[in-house]
């Protein structure tokens, strides 16, 4: 190779790595394949490929190029209670049409049902909105919990704190799994105020938070603070608008007509059974605005 032939060589081998340095090397990878289901096991963090199309004439290719643009499908976790036993509800949550993805006895045991799997959409919402998104069996978990409360008949059950523990254990799991945000942890009364009241008033909630680290709950500080400034006139549409306003905020499906109308009563009842289960009167009092306002505060500044 000549002088000249040296100096090209050397400009295209520059040019070369150049384009290498700003290409994406696809990191070096270990592959598993379990039946049909290929893990791609990866030292960096990158998420698995766990199902994929199979072809006869075709080599689906499982070389590890994964797209940046993708998340979890997966972003609320809703819970539930069942209304009726046990073994009922293990007959109706596998062979009516209505499901959901775990199902926790009543039983001071170490046994949690898997019904559907989390990859498929189970049927526990129905008709239900959050955070301006509907239909939620299409981007949720759902646990359903052994519990006789009746929501119409305005009986509800307390929970066994052995029935919390396996609650509170898998909703970590799952919340922690899908990166799930505490204020899209939500009762199906949330998603279907009026419509629904489970898991009720008598599900701790706050336990929940503080035992499991799961789902959203308020700063007392900021509660106290927030009482301090609660309006006198709270009949007028301006304060009724805000409050729509924070409720909506927070994720709760309701109108700013500034009417405290029955789909915003609703709604009320709802977060006072979740946040503020001693009176879920529908009435926005100076506690129940002080603690919508502090998890505002918290959870969406
Ligand atoms: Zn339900």
């Amino acid at each position: 190779m000549n002088v000249k032939g040296l100096v090209f060589s050397g400009i295209s081998c520059f040019f070369l790595l150049t384009s290498c340095a700003t290409s994406k090397v696809p990191p070096k990878t270990v592959t598993k394949v379990i039946r049909d289901t290929v893990i791609i096991n990866s030292k960096t963090d990158k998420p698995e490929m766990t199902r994929a199309a199979k072809l006869e004439n075709y080599n689906v290719t499982t070389d590890y190029y994964p797209s940046i643009s993708q998340d979890e499908r997966v972003r609320f976790l809703v819970l539930h209670y069942t209304a009726i036993n046990t073994e009922l509800s293990l007959k109706v949550l596998t062979q009516k049409d209505v499901s959901s993805h775990y199902l926790i006895n009543d039983y001071d045991d170490k046994q949690i049902n898997l019904l559907v799997d989390e990859t498929k959409r189970a049927w526990h919402a129905g008709i239900s909105k959050w955070k301006g998104l509907d239909n939620l069996n299409f981007s949720s978990i759902g646990i359903e919990i052994v519990n006789l409360g009746n929501g119409t008949g305005g009986v509800f059950q307390p929970y066994p704190d052995y029935q919390i523990k396996k609650v509170g254990e898998l909703s970590r799991d799952i919340v922690t799994r899908y990166n799930i945000s505490p204020f899209n942890v939500v009762g199906h009364a949330d998603i279907a105020p009026g419509r629904k009241p489970d898991p009720g008033p008598l599900f701790p909630w706050k336990k929940l938070y503080t035992d499991y680290g799961v789902g959203a709950w308020y700063d007392d500080a900021d509660k106290y603070l927030f009482i301090q400034q609660y309006p006198w006139d709270t009949t007028s549409s301006v304060f009724i608008t805000q409050v729509q306003t924070d409720l909506k905020k927070y994720g709760y499906e309701v109108p700013a007509n500034g009417m405290i109308d029955t789909q915003t009563k609703n709604a009320i009842i709802a977060f006072q059974m979740h946040f503020r289960p001693e009176k879920y009167d529908g009435i926005v009092d100076a506690e129940t605005w002080a603690i919508l306002k502090a998890l505002n505060k918290k959870y969406n500044p």
